[in-house]
């Protein structure tokens, strides 16, 4: 099964835009173009996500409190953490995109 087919009705109508737009498993999702129930990206991307934006904060506290220690990292700090809060917010929507089949939305009546 391809993880752009829709959970509701089986049909392949999610594209890797559509479904990096369809949000995670505490989102509204996204309506599939074919039977218009909403879908969003499954546990799998959920978890993968939080874990992800937690290390990348750790990683930026890291960097933050350790870079007056270590005089590359110093150097490093000014593209490391703008780095590392940005790839927060692309990182997950290219997994979404890519990785991950989709689900039911849970949250209906939106
Ligand atoms: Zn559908």
């Amino acid at each position: 099964m391809s993880i752009y087919t829709c959970p509701h009705c089986g049909e392949k109508s999610f594209n890797p835009l559509s479904k990096a737009l369809a949000g995670q498993l505490n989102s509204k999702g996204k309506p599939c173009p074919k039977c218009g129930r909403r879908c969003v990206n499954g546990k799998g991307a959920t978890i993968f996500n939080a874990v992800y934006c937690l290390l990348a904060f750790a990683a930026v506290i890291f960097t933050y409190l350790k870079a007056p220690d270590i005089p590359w990292l110093g150097y490093w700090e000014l593209i490391i953490v703008p780095g590392l809060l940005i790839s927060m917010l692309i990182v997950p929507k290219l997994v979404n995109a890519f990785f991950f089949k989709m689900e039911q939305a849970i949250k209906a009546g939106y």
